[in-house]
């Protein structure tokens, strides 16, 4: 049996503010609210919503979180689950015309994934290469822009020659939205090897002055915990009732283990140098920092220097003039080739930095009911939780089992944040969303129409709208309004489900609220 003073109700508010995540979980013992914690505050770069500007959700923070003593609202725990822009923009210590906006609140913790401990030797060097992929990233991405205008030139002559420039266009778009989740804006400051550097050496992603940032609002709270999969959060550092297991972000040791067939971190951070795209990230940095070299850089030719001219000597060569830079002999370039992988390589990048995603199984103990926040965890993160078990640490019933697994939780989930915004790549079938059977569950999406091509994936939206029947809140989507939940009843849903339903939701213009119960 549960001790009587157990949380026995969450109210899981879903903000409205745009493409991003912004959560905030209330923990309730009867009227009493014991317990809050934010998950994740972000929004797709440069973009902002008319409809919820961030000063309104911020506003509702402050207010809903105000507490008698100091007059501080207070956030118990906060969550940055990992460094994309849309999780953590507003972290950030002065963007969008907001100053510091979490700096105003009392912050018990701070909790974040291994990834992100700068004492993790392995987290160290994911990190140091994943720095090095978004430098290439950037690089290319310049490259590609300055290549544009060739294009487009050198296309008008031929047949479907508009086509092919209006592809290359949306190309690079792509690429610059898949930029944005680091919040990298235009490279104007170009250093020697013609990669934008902070001062103190680093590339500058303002995802990292924001997850900085996140560190330095624990550091001034309670103080930062990082949780490693298979692993529960201390009893101590959660109110009565309450478990909380780890997931993801997975260890790459895992990849060790002696049954291999589980398969599962192939496809996880490491994936950037294991997919072959080392040479990508590897050959950029050296272009560029060939480029702006005097001295000779050894960019892995074939061939010795003394066998090949370089392009400025070739300029100026009539033969070459004639046979290479002539208008009529475009075709022949091949120098910029190599910048074809870049879309290849930048969703590989993202998907690595989505896999780095803190994972939380949060259960109420009374009933085995669980809430699952996975970030944006993509598919190598999903298949390395069922190589764990867990302990239950207590809270829980005396006739439970004492051991939980992923296909426990995923059978017991009644609230899944959907990963990644509701794409085709970060809701596993089998080893997840197949196993989420509980008769009560409801799924919310922090996403807004037309932010990117393929989200909401409806292949996904179908499947969570048969398991969840009907019951499918998305945040910010026009084309998906949560009051339309109320005014219609979903037909899987019997009349009974949808009173329930409609009794636990509240639907404001700057939130979408969901309340669980025990
Ligand atoms: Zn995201």
């Amino acid at each position: 049996m549960a001790k009587k003073t157990s949380v026995d109700s969450v109210k899981v508010r879903m903000y409205r503010q745009g493409f991003g995540d912004c959560f905030l979980l209330s923990f309730y013992q009867g009227k009493t609210r014991v317990f809050t914690m934010l998950i994740d505050c972000g929004i797709k770069f440069n973009t902002k919503s008319d409809d919820v500007p961030i000063e309104d959700v911020i506003d509702d923070l402050k207010a809903t979180l105000a507490t008698k003593d100091n007059g501080k609202p207070r956030i118990d725990v906060l969550v940055a689950t990992h460094e994309h822009w849309d999780h953590i923009a507003y972290f950030h210590p002065s963007r969008g015309g907001l100053k510091n906006p979490f700096g105003d609140f009392d912050i018990g913790h701070v909790w974040l994934a291994w990834t992100e401990n700068p004492k993790d030797d392995e987290a160290v060097a994911i990190n140091s290469r994943l720095r090095d992929g978004v430098a290439a990233l950037s690089f290319a991405a310049e490259r590609l822009n300055d290549k544009l205008a060739d294009e487009v030139e050198q296309s008008a002559s031929l047949h479907l020659g508009g086509q092919v420039a209006t592809a290359r266009k949306k190309f690079n778009e792509a690429i610059d939205d898949v930029m944005g989740f680091y919040g990298v804006t235009s490279l104007k400051k170009v250093s020697q090897s013609g990669i934008r550097y902070k001062k103190n050496g680093k590339v500058s992603s303002m995802t990292e002055d924001a997850m900085e940032n996140v560190i330095k609002l624990g550091n001034d709270g309670g103080g930062i915990k990082y949780f490693s999969p298979g692993t529960t959060v201390d009893a101590n550092l959660l109110p009565a009732g309450v478990n909380v297991y780890v997931l993801g972000p997975p260890r790459s040791s895992m990849i060790n283990k002696s049954t291999p067939s589980h398969g599962n971190a192939q496809e996880t951070y490491l994936g950037i140098d294991r997919l072959g795209m080392s040479s990508f990230i590897d050959g950029a940095l050296a272009v560029g920092a060939a480029e702006n070299s005097q001295d000779h850089v050894d960019h892995g030719s074939p061939f010795g220097e003394e066998l090949g001219v370089t392009p400025q000597t070739a300029e100026s060569q009539e033969f070459f003039q004639r046979t290479y830079f002539a208008d009529d002999e475009a075709y022949r370039k091949i120098e910029n080739n190599w910048l074809d992988i870049t879309g290849q390589f930048a969703l590989q990048l993202d998907g690595a930095i989505n896999n780095t995603s803190l994972v939380l199984a949060i259960e109420l103990a009374d009933t085995g009911k669980v809430l699952l926040f996975p970030g944006d965890a993509q598919v190598g993160s999903w298949l390395s939780w069922h190589d764990y078990q867990w302990d239950v640490t207590g809270g829980s019933g005396c006739d439970q089992p004492k051991v939980r697994t992923a296909t426990d939780l995923l059978n017991n989930t009644v609230l899944y944040k959907v990963s990644h915004h509701g794409s085709h790549n970060a809701t596993v079938k089998e080893k997840g969303l197949e196993l989420m059977k509980h008769p009560e569950l409801v799924a919310m999406i922090p996403e807004k129409e037309d932010s990117y091509s393929g989200i909401l994936y409806q292949p996904l939206m179908d499947r969570l709208n048969e398991l969840c029947k009907g019951r499918v809140l998305v945040s910010a989507d026009k084309n998906f309004p949560p009051d339309r939940l109320r005014a219609e009843r979903p037909p899987e849903l019997s009349s009974g489900e949808w009173k329930t339903f409609k009794d636990n939701l509240v639907v404001d213009r700057v939130y979408v609220e969901y309340t669980i119960r025990s």
